[in-house]
């Protein structure tokens, strides 16, 4: 990166080393006096902000020299941002970056274009960084594990909560989803309208610490927390663990529906033919349904459910795949049947569903 002479009372100015074009028109100066020399007609066709500010007349170049705002002949807009944010959409706004491949979008990038993309009204920019974010923090409880293995695919580390809860916070209402259709099957099944409480959710899952002294994004710069928001998410984190304890002791309490119970005499198979020969109900007569179905989910099941996954879920993280994962294991294994694995699998998804329906308020925001 080449210094450049640099109007006195300014810090050390040094162009960088990609955007420096020789016919640019405008000299954007950032944060630690990094400048990239640019064209106006490219960040207008871009951005609104950029627009507008050219339309208006920027001083001549003599008034600009005199007040030190010009660089190699060309008029110099200091702006309030880090380089790396900069350079982000400069990327997109020179199709360098077109958001295409996986190469392209990486978490820390789309964070940047997010902010600035927003602060600009680079809509077009703003409107691709949504569709990731979207696949990234899902308005649905069924989307949750793709969007747990997109987060980690693009380079989102836990900590980076706290940077997307300050981004979404600051860009406010305009970044809403969109109403997703009604679930035909399942009234319960309630969408979120914006990403924010999982947002707050993930920040709810870091050590209290963490949350205390901030993270840093990607370019090193600090993000902390407000101590009302760290007080709201602390709150949460509680509530969250509360909700953890009951997913761990329902799925430890084994529930019998005699009707249900393949095995028990007063099972009603709901496909059976009205006509169909009794023997398979000869069979179950006196097989106690309930003490070997409860026997092995206890041996099968319970039995899996280490103190290590315990705590997972009474640390908050409602929404992981373990419990479900191996309940579905289990009834494949045949140990206990079907009816009763359905049975309890049903009461897992309606616990998780309900907790997710209840994620706006544990977040403290309005439904
Ligand atoms: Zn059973």
């Amino acid at each position: 990166m080449a210094s450049l002479d640099h109007p006195p009372g300014v810090a050390l100015i040094q162009q960088d080393p990609l955007f420096w074009f020789f016919d640019g028109n405008v000299v954007l100066l950032c944060h630690g006096g990094i400048a990239f020399k640019v064209h106006k007609g490219v960040l207008a066709f871009h951005s609104e902000v950029f627009d507008g500010m050219f339309r208006q007349p920027l001083p001549s170049p003599t008034q600009a020299e005199a007040a030190d705002q010009i660089i190699e002949g060309c008029p110099v807009v200091s702006l309030d941002d880090t380089p790396n944010d900069i350079v982000h959409l400069l990327l997109v706004m020179y199709g360098r970056n077109q958001l295409s491949s996986a190469e392209e979008v990486v978490y820390p990038a789309l964070a940047a274009l997010l902010r600035v993309g927003d602060k600009y009204g680079a809509q077009a920019v703003v409107q691709k960084c949504v569709w990731f974010f979207m696949s990234m923090f899902p308005a649905t409880l069924d989307h949750w594990e793709d969007a747990r293995d997109y987060r980690h695919r693009i380079g989102f580390k836990d900590h980076d909560a706290i940077e997307v809860y300050n981004l979404l916070r600051h860009i406010g209402p305009s970044l809403r989803w969109p109403a997703p259709a009604p679930h035909p099957a399942r009234s319960d099944v309630r969408p979120l309208k914006t990403p924010l409480p999982i947002a707050l959710f993930l920040c709810a899952q870091l050590d209290e610490d963490v949350l205390r002294s901030g993270t840093r994004r990607a370019d090193g710069t600090p993000e902390t927390l407000s101590k009302a928001d760290l007080e709201c998410i602390v709150k949460m984190q509680r509530k969250l663990r509360r909700r953890g304890a009951r997913i761990v002791s329902q799925a430890h309490t084994f529930a019998f529906d005699p009707k249900d119970c393949e095995r028990s005499s007063s099972y009603v198979d709901p496909y059976a033919d009205a006509d169909a020969d009794s023997s398979d109900e000869d069979d179950r007569r006196g097989c106690g349904g309930e003490d070997e179905c409860e026997d092995a989910y206890e041996e099968y099941f319970g039995e899996r459910m280490t103190d290590e996954v315990e705590d997972v879920y009474l640390g908050g993280d409602l929404f992981d795949p373990w419990i479900r994962a191996r309940m579905v294991e289990v009834e494949k294994e045949g140990h206990v049947c079907g009816g009763c694995m359905d049975g309890m699998r049903d009461m897992h998804d309606q616990l998780r569903r309900r907790f997710w329906n209840e994620l706006p308020t544990l977040a403290g925001m309005a439904k």
